[in-house]
């Protein structure tokens, strides 16, 4: 199914194709024993341009959108979902910049990204999850900066990125209506990196802890330019990102299924290829069908996002967890249908089931993106 997309979107995709074919699949299985970060992967990733395909031209990108970004993402995680998610991180940190940031916010960090700079977003912390605004990170405006104290948590592509969007309080008693985003460079006086997680999938995306410690950052990397708008930039990042989230997703699947068709095709048991037992087929069936519907929704959302839909929560968060749930599902028949194999390292389906657990936790666990959804029912903003 080809999804009427245009010439540079499939320019786009095969690019990513190859790449992952080509220069991740050979390293995918080490990168995930060792957990090392694929520096040199996301060089090559930025060289080719494929950092900045949702970075607008004018500062150096493709200007293309969040189909584009999905298109990549969903390549590179058909291949291997952890290095996929070292570049989707890069647009979760970006997007904030590109959506709420002032023209001097853009013109001096969009070019670096686009060139192939890692950018991450910062809003967990060890009380605030799924209650994301429960933030108690401190900004506090002292002459021409404000002053950072607290930890951030479990921060995808902390202590290798450059560029960090980092939610703090600048209003405690205002809740998520006192939270305010700010750009803060790695470097930074104040700011370094604490505990880095030994995960159970996506080994070598590194997940970290941020500490701000007395850290000061210059009052023009306020995003917006405007206190109190730390939480909209964040929903409004989420409702494009969420998609991402499932391009992740997607393409761990849509790995797992053409592993398995590849397997069920050369596999003989009772002299015949398993592909021929219906048992089999039939597996094989019902994992397309989720591909494929995943596939539908996580476009459909991009593409409202693209369109300038004015309510995407719904839709995002729908591509969300259809294509997380499709993941976990179709990654666990994947390793069924390799049966002891699959258990084994030595075939990537393992790892893929592994990696494919996260994408139901994070940017909002599940149960939140059904909360989301069912607001948005409620309300009749939906659609
Ligand atoms: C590997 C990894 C990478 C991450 N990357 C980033 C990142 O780059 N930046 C960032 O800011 N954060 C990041 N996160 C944080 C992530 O978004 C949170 O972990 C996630 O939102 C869930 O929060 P929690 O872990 O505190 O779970 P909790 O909020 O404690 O949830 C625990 C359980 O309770 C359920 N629950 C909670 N509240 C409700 C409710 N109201 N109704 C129903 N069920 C509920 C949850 O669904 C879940 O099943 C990352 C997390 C991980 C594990």
């Amino acid at each position: 199914m080809e999804y009427f997309l245009t010439e540079t979107q499939k320019e786009v995709r095969d690019l990513a194709r190859r790449f992952a074919q080509e220069k991740m699949k050979p390293v995918r299985a080490e990168l995930d024993r060792s957990g090392e970060f694929p520096h040199a992967l996301m060089k090559e990733l930025g060289d080719l341009g494929l950092m900045g395909v949702y970075i607008p031209e004018e500062y150096g990108g493709l200007g293309g959108g969040i189909m584009e970004m999905c298109l990549v993402v969903e390549e590179l995680c058909r291949v291997d979902g952890a290095a996929g998610l070292c570049y989707a991180a890069c647009g979760l940190g970006t997007f904030p910049i590109i959506l709420g940031g002032t023209g001097e916010q853009k013109q001096q960090y969009l070019p670096r990204l686009a060139a192939g700079e890692l950018a991450a977003f910062a809003i967990t912390e060890a009380q605030a999850g799924s209650d994301a605004s429960n933030v108690k990170a401190r900004a506090v405006k002292d002459g021409d900066a404000y002053v950072l104290n607290g930890t951030k948590q479990f921060i995808t592509n902390g202590s290798v990125a450059k560029v960090y969007s980092v939610v703090a309080a600048t209003s405690p008693a205002r809740g998520a209506r006192g939270l305010s985003a700010f750009i803060v460079e790695d470097g930074t006086p104040g700011f370094s990196y604490g505990k880095i997680e030994d995960k159970m999938g996506i080994r070598c995306s590194k997940t970290s802890e941020l500490v701000f410690e007395n850290c000061r950052v210059p009052a023009q990397n306020l995003i917006g330019g405007r206190e109190g708008y730390g939480f909209i930039h964040t929903m409004k990042t989420f409702d494009r990102t969420r998609p991402g989230v499932g391009a992740q997703a997607l393409g761990i699947a849509a790995g797992a299924l053409d592993e398995s068709v590849e397997y069920a095709r050369t596999r003989v048991q009772f002299d015949q290829p398993i592909a021929s037992f219906q048992a089999v087929q039939l597996m094989l069936a019902d994992m397309a069908i989720a591909v494929e519907s995943s596939r539908a929704l996580v476009y459909e959302a991009a593409r409202a996002a693209d369109a300038g839909v004015k309510n995407i929560s719904a839709v995002a968060s729908m591509a969300k967890v259809l294509a997380s749930d499709t993941a976990m599902k179709v990654t666990t028949d994947a390793v069924q249908i390799l049966g002891g194999y699959g258990y084994m390292r030595e075939y990537p389906v393992e790892k893929m089931m592994r990696d494919a657990k996260i994408t139901q936790i994070y940017e909002g666990t599940n149960q939140i993106q059904r909360l989301v959804i069912a607001s948005e029912l409620i309300k009749g903003t939906a659609w």
